[in-house]
């Protein structure tokens, strides 16, 4: 029995533990996560630990022995099978471990092809260390990579993999990469980017499914008849969120676990954060959705440790990301969907400048890409949602901060 059992242990998980600790909470915490290391950050696993910039003890959240000080167990290897909201107690293995408050924080599982050819030995999803380390182990020996997918992670991995002088084809179904994440603008100047790096960057491409030999991918075959010869497919299609076992405990969800603004699931005592916890988020009109962000991760872990600990604290944080390939450090403050007017301050032609996304006249989004003094100055009217000056606002030589209403 635990008095907080956090299942997941994850960017959400560590936060939701260290928090805990820093607020001077000293009932029982475990953390149960089915990788076998303890917490590490994601995102250098398609950027700085894939490249080989950073070691693995590098990419800790915290050194291995801080959760064993801060006496937080550590179930590692492990994964909860189901939920007993009743009994208050989760199962894993043969055993089954009591609450006090259990706190979700699974993240997801990655989306993977449904063709055939999907499950051959060198298709790879970048999720998890194992994931990446797979991939490492191979990247010697191969030169022709397919990525598939034009989300962050594929554009990324693409980034990573011709600074290694593999040959790089990228398909992604849409008309453009980004799609769902930002706007034309953005998408077609890292589309430009890319092809610059000598990437193959394939929009509206049809892939049909995956030629294997003796077990081994050997080919990307398209629907129009084309076979794109390849040593390694990677995939990068987005993620399933981890809520099974919760869901068939009762709790309330659909694409995640649905969650308060206090990260209350339906269930009594049982807490869901991170990529997996369906919420109304402020900054998207209400909307409900899962956000997969480090800052939503960390700042929902907050929320519920906060709640546990008697505060009533609702999620209200600004929603912010980044992303760096080559060069480019693109950092976003804001949710962009739904917007109906983009503004772009700086020319792209720099490799220095912002689209400010607007909704009826109000800022809702930035997408910064070398342009840190945008990205910093522009959160304030995010907050604010004040209508701007459009004049000032597309004149990049007018400091955000002084873009006057
Ligand atoms: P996770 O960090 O995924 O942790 C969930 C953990 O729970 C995992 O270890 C999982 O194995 C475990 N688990 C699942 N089910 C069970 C179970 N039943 N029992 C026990 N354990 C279980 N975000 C950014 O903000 N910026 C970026 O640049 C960025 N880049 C990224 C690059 C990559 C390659 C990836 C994969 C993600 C990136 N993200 C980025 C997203 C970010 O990493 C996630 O939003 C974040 O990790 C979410 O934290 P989480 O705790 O919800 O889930």
């Amino acid at each position: 029995y635990y008095d907080v059992l956090i299942v997941g242990a994850g960017h959400a998980g560590a936060q939701a533990a260290i928090s805990l600790r820093q607020h001077g909470f000293e009932g029982s915490v475990a953390m149960i996560g089915d990788e076998k290391d303890p917490p590490y950050e994601r995102p250098p696993l398609s950027k700085e630990y894939f490249a080989g910039d950073k070691s693995f003890d590098r990419i800790l959240i915290r050194p291995a022995a801080f959760w064993g000080e801060r006496n937080i167990d550590m179930l590692l290897g492990r994964r909860v099978k189901s939920v007993d909201p009743v009994g208050k107690f989760v199962t894993v293995g043969g055993e089954e471990i009591g609450y006090g408050k259990l706190i979700w924080c699974t993240g997801g599982t990655p989306r993977m092809l449904t063709c055939n050819g999907a499950d051959a030995s060198n298709v790879h999803a970048v999720r998890r260390r194992d994931d990446v380390d797979a991939m490492m182990a191979k990247l010697d020996s191969i030169s022709h990579v397919t990525i598939i997918g034009g989300g962050y992670i594929g554009l990324e991995a693409a980034a990573v993999l011709t600074k290694f002088g593999k040959t790089v084809v990228l398909l992604e179904a849409l008309d453009r990469v980004l799609a769902r994440v930002a706007g034309e603008q953005l998408s077609r100047f890292y589309e430009a980017e890319h092809r610059a790096h000598g990437v193959d960057l394939r929009t509206g491409a049809r892939m049909d499914c995956i030629e294997v030999v003796d077990g081994k991918a050997t080919a990307v075959l398209m629907e129009d008849g084309e076979r794109i010869e390849t040593d390694m497919v990677i995939v990068g299609i987005g993620i399933i969120p981890e809520t099974g076992p919760l869901i068939a405990a009762g709790a309330a969800g659909g694409n995640g676990v649905d969650v308060d603004e206090y990260c209350r699931t339906s269930l009594p005592d049982i807490y869901a954060v991170g990529d997996c916890a369906a919420h109304a988020n402020r900054f998207a009109g209400g909307a409900q959705m899962r956000l997969e962000s480090v800052q939503n991760a960390n700042d929902q872990a907050k929320v519920a440790v906060a709640h546990i600990l008697g505060k009533e604290e609702a999620y209200n944080a600004v929603p912010w990301f980044w992303s760096n390939q080559y060069d480019l450090k693109l950092q976003t403050v804001g949710l962009s969907t739904g917007f109906d007017q983009a503004i772009t301050r700086g020319d792209p032609a720099t490799r220095s400048f912002s689209v400010v996304y607007l909704k009826g006249g109000k800022v809702i989004a930035l997408d910064c890409v070398n342009m840190v003094k945008d990205y910093v100055q522009g959160r304030a009217h995010v907050l604010s949602g004040a209508a701007l000056d459009l004049t000032q606002l597309a004149d990049a030589s007018v400091p955000l901060k002084e873009v006057g209403l």
